[in-house]
Formats: C-alpha cells, sequence, structure tokens
C-alpha cells in the first residue's frame, strides 16, 4: 500500500520544529529515522496531516561523556551507537542490546530518539533506559523538562512526551565499573523484535547480588521492573535455588499479554528462562562462577 498524503517540512532548527509541533499538534509527526514510520503509513495505521523531518538538525545527534553521565540526542542512530566506544567503555549494556536491534539496514537508518519516542513494547532501548535509570530530555516552546525513564514509559507506545514535545535527548549514568550488566533476548529470527527479552544490571560481592535491577520486555505493555524478582535474589548467597526462586517470583511481577509473538504462558515461560540465565551469567560476569 501507499502512505495518504501528507504535508512535508524539513525542519531545519529546533526552534522551527518546536513552534511547528506547537501550532500542529497531534496533527503533525516528527519523521526521524522514519524505520517505524514509514511501515505504518504505508499501511495505513497512521495518518498525519504533517511529516515534520528533524534529519537536518544536526545539534540533536552525537555521544559525549559529561561528569559521569552519557548523552545521546535523539537523532544519533542506531549504528552509531553500536560502534560508540564512549558507549562500549560507559554503558555496557546498551552495546551489548543494540547488537539486537534490527538489522544492518535498519540500525543505518534508525535513532535512538525514534526508538524512545515511539516505546514499542518490544523494543530494547526502552528496557535499557528503564533498567540504567535513564532520563528523557524533551522541549517544547515553553522549555525543556526532563523525565526519569520509571515515569516516561505509560503503556502501550504511550508515554508522558506530549505532542507539542520534542524528545532532544537520553542522559545515562555511566554504569559503575564494579557493577555488572546482561541483556538477554529471544527472537524468531536475529534482528527481529523480542518475543521476551531481559535487561539485568546488579553489583555482586561474594556471590551475593548487593544490587540488582530486571526489567522486562516484550511481554508487557511497556518495559516493566520486577520487583518481586529482585527481592527474592537480593542479599542472598547466589545458588541455582535463588534462581529458581526468582524465577517463580516472577509470577507476581508480570502479566504478559498474547500478541504475534507468542502467548502470554509461552512469554512468562521464556522470561523466567532469562532470568536465570541473566544471573548466572551476571555470576560469571562477576568473576565469581566456580
Ligand atoms: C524490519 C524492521 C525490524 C525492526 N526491528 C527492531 C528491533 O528488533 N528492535 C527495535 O527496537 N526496533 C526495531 N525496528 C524499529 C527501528 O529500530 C526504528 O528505527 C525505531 O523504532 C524508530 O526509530 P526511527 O528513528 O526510525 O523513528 P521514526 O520511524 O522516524 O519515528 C517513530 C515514531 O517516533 C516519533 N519520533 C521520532 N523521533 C522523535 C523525537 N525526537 N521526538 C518526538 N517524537 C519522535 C515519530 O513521530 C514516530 O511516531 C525495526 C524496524 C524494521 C523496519
Amino acid at each position: 500500500m501507499k502512505a495518504p498524503k501528507f504535508h512535508f517540512i524539513r525542519a531545519n532548527s529546533r526552534q522551527q520544529t518546536l513552534e511547528l509541533l506547537e501550532e500542529l499538534g497531534d496533527e503533525a509527526r516528527i519523521l526521524a529515522g522514519g524505520q517505524s514510520l514509514m511501515p505504518t503509513l504505508n499501511m495505513r495505521l497512521s495518518q498525519p496531516g504533517t511529516l515534520i523531518d528533524i534529519n537536518k538538525i544536526s545539534d540533536l545527534c552525537g555521544i559525549t561523556l559529561e561528569e559521569g553521565v552519557v548523552r545521546i540526542g535523539a537523532m544519533t542512530r542506531h549504528v552509531e551507537i553500536a560502534n560508540s566506544p564512549v558507549v562500549a567503555e560507559n554503558l555496557p549494556l546498551i552495546a551489548e542490546a543494540m547488537q539486537h536491534v534490527a538489522h544492518h539496514a535498519v540500525r543505518n537508518r534508525g535513532t535512538i530518539g525514534g526508538s524512545i519516542a515511539l516505546a514499542d513494547p518490544a523494543a530494547e532501548m526502552p528496557a535499557c533506559a528503564l533498567a540504567l535509570w535513564a532520563t528523557l530530555a524533551v522541549e517544547s516552546i515553553n522549555g525543556r523538562r526532563e523525565i526519569a525513564a520509571k515515569d516516561y514509559f505509560k503503556g502501550l507506545y504511550e508515554t508522558a512526551r506530549q505532542p507539542n514535545e520534542l524528545l532532544v535527548e537520553i542522559l545515562i549514568p555511566k554504569e559503575p565499573p564494579d557493577d555488572v550488566s546482561v541483556f538477554l533476548e529471544l527472537a524468531q529470527r536475529h534482528g527481529d523484535f523480542a518475543m521476551a527479552g531481559l535487561a539485568c544490571v546488579g553489583r555482586v560481592s561474594n556471590k551475593v547480588f548487593e544490587q540488582l535491577r530486571l526489567v522486562y520486555f516484550g511481554s508487557e505493555d511497556r518495559p516493566t521492573i520486577a520487583n518481586q524478582a529482585i527481592d527474592s535474589v537480593v542479599g542472598k548467597v547466589w545458588s541455582t535455588e535463588t534462581s529458581e526462586a526468582a524465577a517463580d517470583a516472577l509470577t507476581n511481577d508480570l502479566d504478559p499479554m498474547t500478541n504475534l509473538q507468542g502467548s502470554a504462558a509461552m512469554k512468562l515461560h521464556l522470561q523466567k528462562v532469562l532470568t536465570k540465565r541473566a544471573l548466572e551469567t551476571a555470576i560469571e560476569r562477576a568473576g565469581e562462577f566456580k
């Protein structure tokens, strides 16, 4: 199918974009990499009156490390993040997750801002943002707002960003060198959206998880922290029994949805499998697996 008719505006600056968003509101859509937006237009799942292309706005691109925080511009493409030494060194969770984001052609165009703005429940970057205590910075003509990832993802493709706001950057505290992180995902083919997935960040000492964050994606309507599973592990000496207990506790944390990727029961099963693998891998990466 072909996309419905729309007006097209190539914005030259942030300010111009913000003014257009204020004027057009929900009638307009930002065009970033177009890797999700264009298919939805072609399938007539969305019919915005105007597309605002932000590809020429260079100050929305780039990755820097400032005072322990990695700042990633919204228009930074997946491929740049995958190849970034700053990300590899300071955000190993994201470096690992990026290997699962789509295929090369999509990664060459798709942007982290597009992924976080869209909030697909099976996407990797929203889960990483939540696991790593990221802050999402949005701007409107009224100024800038910084939203903690835990308050940003509201539901299925639903976020705290308002229609007149542009997502401008993602701020992520660097992972402390003593922490370990593990990213696992199950998809029908490598690069497809996840059926089930887990971003795990923690600190291990003498086989005890002193801190742990488990964020699941692909099964719920948004990235989800599993507090009961976390509580069942933190402070206890890790063993296969603690892993089993965490997997059991997950039943109380998750309420998977059935969709084209699989049934709710299968997704819960897969998330439990990933939980056990992630905890064991974290222990291994902490150098404490004997
Ligand atoms: C075959 C295929 C496989 C894929 N597999 C995966 C996968 O495994 N994992 C994954 O995470 N993604 C996957 N994707 C999606 C891909 O990662 C997209 O690049 C991403 O979801 C959206 O980024 P984009 O820059 O292309 O955004 P666009 O498609 O341009 O925009 C997406 C939405 O976000 C809005 N938007 C974009 N940028 C901003 C901004 N700065 N501020 C406000 N709103 C904004 C747009 O208006 C639109 O509603 C896949 C896509 C394809 C086609």
